[in-house]
């Protein structure tokens, strides 16, 4: 199977979600890999597409079942994790599977598939920055907040394991950027 894997990773809030959202518009044979998660939809998402949201009890299920390639508990009680089937449902239609996923996540990943994956950890401009966007993000309330804050602290520490840092301090800058860095790794 010739598929790739573009994993993207970075504390939430960095603007990973907007960027490969536009990579995946794009002409470049990528499908993006759908997470099964715990957590509940947010308004405007919908089941199968964002995610396949799922109870507790059916994610540890699955866990027991050897059903995810790699699984993290990214927030107390919320369950986050690529099911097995996703990358064989991409690589099967042809394409390369891009992931949004959580720091530690992606470096389980690229552990995994080695040269057959482009990793990018994408880092917000400052903490301080981040903590703007995250408030007029608006959809934490500030207990949420302040667990986001102190686990993008955390997740700074891992930026070196990936094979590219991309700054996001200019959304535009960091969209071009990533695209090019996916291009040079599929040699398109
Ligand atoms: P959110 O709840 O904001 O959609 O996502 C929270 C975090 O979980 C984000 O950093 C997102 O990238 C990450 N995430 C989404 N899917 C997965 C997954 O399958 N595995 C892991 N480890 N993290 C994920």
């Amino acid at each position: 199977m010739g598929g790739k894997l573009l994993i993207f990773s970075a504390p939430s809030g960095s603007g990973k979600s907007t960027i490969v959202q536009h990579l995946v518009k794009l002409d470049l044979g990528l499908a993006f890999s759908i997470s099964a998660t715990s957590r509940q939809a947010r308004e405007g998402e919908v089941d199968g597409r964002e995610y396949h949201f799922i109870s507790s009890d059916l994610f540890r299920e699955k866990i027991d079942n050897n059903g995810f390639i790699e699984w993290e508990e990214v927030y107390p009680g919320q369950f986050y994790g690529t099911p097995k089937s996703e990358v064989d449902r991409i690589w099967n239609s042809g394409q390369h599977a891009l992931f949004d996923i959580d720091v530690v996540g992606g470096v389980n990943l690229k552990k995994e598939y080695g040269e057959k994956a482009l990793s990018v950890f994408v880092k917000p401009p400052s903490l301080q920055e981040l903590e703007q966007r995250l408030l007029s993000r608006g959809t934490d309330d500030s207990e949420a907040l302040k667990k986001r804050l102190g686990k993008a602290e955390y997740e700074m520490q891992f930026s070196s394991q990936f094979d590219h840092i991309l700054v996001n301090d200019s959304l535009e800058k960091a969209l071009t950027v990533a695209e090019s860095l996916v291009r040079n790794f599929l040699a398109l």
